[in-house]
């Protein structure tokens, strides 16, 4: 099946060539065009004007005809990108999908990851950390060490989270995302075209930017999208297990991440970073003379 457009014609991909039977996944990824000739600040500014009250899949198909097999969802499986990925995939098969696994993960994330992968036929990349990095991390300050502060917890997962997502991302012009504007403060103003400056400039999609989360599950609903089963237990936002509860009743949707926290943004520093000294600090002290202080803080 190739990838179509709104009136079932075949796509182009970026170097002009159709896509074919496999879609635009063939050759593997091309070469990362210059950041400068990917996009600048006033197209991503036009094009958030021109798609923000477009539905999610016209903006999924722009992105495949424009970016080919270097644009991926990342995705840690809850249902907001889920939803993203039932629609990418209906345009485009080989839609490359992409994860972190950071290695305390409830096991339930593992089988709906597989749940996902047999359902669409899909390879999902999972990302892992670096096990230096881990073990440097953990003889240092223990397993648990995001429960001692919030420096903590930000280094925790600028290990196994930040670092790998880098990564990923350095093999892409584009990054889709389930985020939306309603999720937390820190998102009210995310644009779905965005340049990613804090990755090397790619371009970042959030399709879903302005949907409600009873839009999202409508929709998971009505196409019947496989979603997690803690989301049944009381979960409406869900990471690793030790940071991660039910919420209570009247509590935000994200306050059942790193719920001991107070005064801390609910965020791990993948969508945005976040500057605290402390936790850099010892970035540098556990990589030592490996630590390229400039990249691993985004900057
Ligand atoms: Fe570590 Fe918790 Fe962050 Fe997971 S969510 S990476 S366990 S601090």
């Amino acid at each position: 099946m190739s990838i179509v457009d709104g009136d079932g014609k075949p796509i182009t991909s970026p170097n002009g060539s159709a896509s074919g039977a496999n879609g635009v996944t063939q050759q593997g990824p091309a070469p990362r065009a210059g950041a400068a000739e990917l996009m600048d600040d006033y197209e991503a500014g036009e094009l958030a004007v021109q798609f923000d009250d477009q539905e999610p899949e016209d903006l999924l198909r722009w992105a495949f005809e424009r970016f080919g097999d270097r644009v991926a969802i990342i995705t840690s499986f809850q249902v907001d990108s889920l939803v993203l990925l039932d629609m990418a995939w209906n345009i485009n098969p080989d839609v490359r999908v992409i994860t972190v696994d950071t290695g305390r993960l409830p096991q339930e994330t593992y089988e709906l990851i597989d749940k996902v992968r047999d359902k669409y036929n899909i390879k999902i990349e999972v990302r892992y950390p670096e096990a230096a990095h881990v073990e440097g991390m953990v003889r240092k300050h223990g397993m648990n060490l995001f429960r001692k502060s919030v420096p903590m917890r930000l280094l925790c997962c600028h290990f196994r989270k930040v670092i790998p997502l880098q990564n990923a991302l350095e093999d892409l012009d584009a990054w889709i995302t389930g985020l939306r504007r309603d999720q937390w403060a820190t998102r009210a103003n995310i644009r779905k075209v965005d340049l990613d400056h804090d990755h090397g400039g790619i371009v970042k999609l959030n399709p879903l930017a302005d949907w409600s989360e009873d839009d999202v599950w409508a929709y998971i609903r009505e196409y019947d999208v496989p979603y997690h089963p803690l989301y049944d237990q009381g979960y409406t936002s869900i990471g690793c297990v030790p940071c991660t509860r039910p919420i209570q009743p009247g509590e935000d949707n994200r306050a059942g991440r790193w719920w001991w926290e107070t005064n801390a943004p609910k965020e791990c520093g993948m969508h945005c970073p976040i500057e605290t000294g402390g936790f850099m600090h010892e970035v540098h002290a556990i990589l030592g003379d490996e630590a390229d202080i400039k990249k691993l803080s985004g900057h």
